[in-house]
């Protein structure tokens, strides 16, 4: 009995009856048209058709009372059902404003934009009734939203027409159109042929122009905003505090900070890490601090700030101090503070603090996120363990172009640059689009596999066809690659043509190849012209003082020494650090100070002695100064690496492979010293110095000799 009391009730559970036209007032809750509205708004498809099947009932022939079919429209618009929605329009004989722009909302929602732009064109061309204010800014959305910049341009072609252009709700859309498709002449002429602006208008534009680094006519709108007298809202200075952190312009951002505390906007989350982030971009960590010290209530995002600001100016002890603070009041990290954490621990090359991080986040749930894979990559691969860097890559679920780069460039900067290129041959597969970064991973791994062809395909057809213009960066890995292939030559032809302003880093490039050729003759050339541009390049010096040296030049090396003295140059000390458990041992050449030294020594004597069988001879050659062949040797042997190394090797447990950093270049006596040593003790040996990674492995290096 009481089930078939319910079944009476549904599917008209609004009492039927009382649908009927004659028995509600319009303002009645239970009238059609709001019926249809609220199963709009809450997406219910089957009230919404019953109440369709009762008007259907009701009148004789529904199409022609507009009122009921715009609302029908409106609602299977909303629900999705775009094509019954149309049908329902093209059978009305006649047909409002409201008709065109419920069906052209339909479209837009369910993202057919040529649909709505279709709709607009028959609208104006056919239809008695004419394009309102609303109706263009559902078709120029539209058009924003697909980046359909030439239908835009009709769209506004029409407008024109129309006298609509100066409604504030249009005019926005055209602004929001042309920025977000990067066409920002066109959105700043919309924007300065009208008079009238308001705030919302200002900061809509102001924050299109930061996002799309149109700094400049950013600034142009601020400006006009202050000559304007325009009062800023918090949503105003949280853009104008973006736009001094992308400007890099402390003096403005110390100015609206200033404004910002006279004026009445509430200092919020949202504004306090728009300031801490300008401070932190503007170089200036320790007032980020104050700002975030400042606080009374301090959430993850605020957190997340102000380690990025001491991230951002090579304070990465800083930020990972923080983060146990953190976590002492119990604030809960996110995708963000992982990142910025992993990017610190790559910046120290602290493997260890690392890995810790990297358990963290995994066990906080952050482990399939794409950021933090990304920074795990990074860390791991600028730490020294490009194998860790591997797994994390191919255990990654999504990957970005930022994932394929880390990778690719990872392998690259390891010297494994047969499998960077194969992992871009993977990404080429998967296609994702490679961009400029990824062009300068590609080239280097050519560099390392002397791949002269290949290089120069990637540089004339590849990155064309991907639409890459080149930049320095590509261009100088074809130094490398030419000068590493020993053709210096050409390299310093390519370098004569180039259509690029080379620096310092290119013409070092080539003079490092002069120096391992042994080319001396150009080697001295081009460190005079190096000189020239930088009369203060350490690295320089020394390269041009081991020349000389090889040529066994004394003179020369003598005049290097006088140019160095005379300019007050100081040969950075070698220093290279090692860490063993949660320890950072450091040691520089000829160190007595560590507790260990004479440990140390003894260790060093002893592999010395061990490889002298293999061949071993200290290479005199590299040493600056002019002294006794025996006083060389000397010098040599206690470089800071291989004191380094020596550590490592009785400190860590036999099977751990030894991961050593070093401040400049590895010299070539430690290179082929360490290349023994890897044999004799059968350990892998990774050795960071200032350009690249080292893998020793069984009497051999991953750079094969040259670097
Ligand atoms: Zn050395
Ligand atoms: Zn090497």
């Amino acid at each position: 009995m009481l089930k078939a009391q319910r079944k009476a009730y549904v599917p008209f559970r609004h009492a039927p009856f009382l649908l009927r036209p004659n028995a509600v007032t319009p303002s009645s809750p239970l009238d059609p048209i709001k019926l249809l509205k609220l199963s709009a708004d809450t997406k219910n498809l089957k009230v919404g058709k019953t109440i369709h099947a009762h008007l259907i009932v009701t009148y004789q022939a529904i199409e022609n009372n507009i009122i009921e079919v715009n609302s029908l429209i409106n609602f299977y618009a909303k629900v999705n059902q775009v094509s019954i929605a149309h049908n329902l329009f093209d059978r009305m004989p006649e047909r409002n404003v409201v008709s065109w722009s419920a069906l052209m909302t339909g479209y837009l929602l369910n993202g057919f934009s040529l649909k709505v732009i279709r709709l607009l064109k028959d609208m104006v061309s056919e239809a008695n009734v004419s394009p309102n204010e609303y109706i263009f800014a559902i078709a120029i959305s539209s058009c924003r939203d697909r980046g359909r910049v030439d239908e835009g341009r009709q769209c506004h072609g029409l407008l024109l027409k129309t006298g609509f252009s100066f409604h504030n709700y249009v005019r926005n859309a055209l602004v929001s159109m042309y920025s977000k498709c990067s066409i920002v002449q066109d959105a700043m002429g919309v924007w300065n042929e009208v008079p009238v602006n308001d705030i919302v208008a200002y900061n809509s534009i102001l924050s299109r122009l930061v996002e799309n680094g149109y700094l400049r006519e950013g600034l142009e709108v601020l400006g006009s905003m202050v000559s304007e007298s325009v009062k800023w809202d918090k949503v105003t200075f949280v853009n104008a505090f973006s736009l001094c952190a992308s400007l890099k312009d402390l003096r403005l951002g110390l100015h609206v900070h200033g404004k910002m505390l006279t004026s009445d906007v509430e200092c919020d989350a949202y504004v306090s890490s728009a300031i801490i982030n300008m401070y932190g971009k503007c170089g200036k960590s320790l007032m980020a601090r104050g700002v975030f010290d400042g606080l009374q209530s301090r959430n993850v995002v605020l957190w997340t700030a102000v380690m990025a600001s001491y991230f951002q100016n090579g304070c990465f002890e800083e930020a990972l101090n923080l983060f146990s603070k953190m976590e002492q009041e119990k604030v809960k990290s996110n995708e963000f503070t992982y990142a910025v954490l992993l990017n610190a621990c790559a910046g120290l090359s602290a493997r260890r603090n690392g890995s810790l991080l990297h358990g963290h986040s995994e066990k906080s749930g952050f482990k399939h996120h794409v950021m933090v894979g990304n920074a795990l990559i990074n860390m791991y691969a600028k730490s020294g363990d490009i194998e860790a860097a591997k797994k994390v890559f191919s255990d990654m679920m999504h990957r970005d172009i930022i994932t394929w780069n880390a990778m690719i460039c990872g392998l690259s900067h390891h010297g494994l640059g047969k499998k960077a290129l194969l992992v871009f041959q993977d990404m080429l597969a998967a296609e994702e689009h490679p961009n400029y970064v990824t062009f300068t991973g590609v080239l280097s791994a050519c560099g390392h596999l002397g791949l002269v062809q290949e290089g120069f395909y990637y540089l004339h057809h590849l990155m064309k066809q991907f639409g890459v213009q080149p930049g320095l960066e590509h261009y100088t890995c074809i130094v490398s690659l030419l000068s590493k292939a020993g053709q210096l030559n050409e390299a310093r032809n390519f370098m004569r043509t180039a259509p690029v302003k080379w620096d310092v880093v290119a013409w070092r490039t080539l003079l490092n190849a002069c120096h391992v050729h042994q080319n001396y003759g150009l080697g001295r050339w081009v460190a005079e012209f190096v000189l020239e541009m930088d009369p203060n390049d350490v690295g320089t010096y020394t390269l041009l003082s081991n020349i000389y040296a090889k040529e066994k030049r004394w003179d020369g090396v003598v005049k290097v020494r006088k140019l160095m003295r005379d300019k007050n140059i100081k040969k950075e000390p070698g220093v290279s650090w090692i860490e063993i458990g949660n320890v950072t041992h450091i040691f520089t050449s000829e160190d007595n100070k560590h507790p260990d030294y004479g440990q140390t020594y003894q260790k060093v004597k002893e592999l010395l002695a061990m490889i002298k069988p293999l061949g071993y001879t200290p290479d005199i050659g590299a040493v600056l100064h002019d002294v006794e062949d025996e006083q060389k040797e000397y010098y040599l042997s206690y470089h800071s690496e291989k004191l380094a190394i020596a550590y490592g090797l009785l400190k860590l447990p036999s099977e751990a492979s030894i991961l050593v950093i070093k401040n400049l270049r590895i010299c070539d006596d430690c290179h082929s010293a360490v290349r023994l040593i890897s044999k004799v003790t059968n350990r892998v040996i990774v050795v960071r110095d200032a350009n690249r990674f080292h893998h020793f492995r069984d009497g051999r290096c991953s750079c094969l000799d040259y670097w």
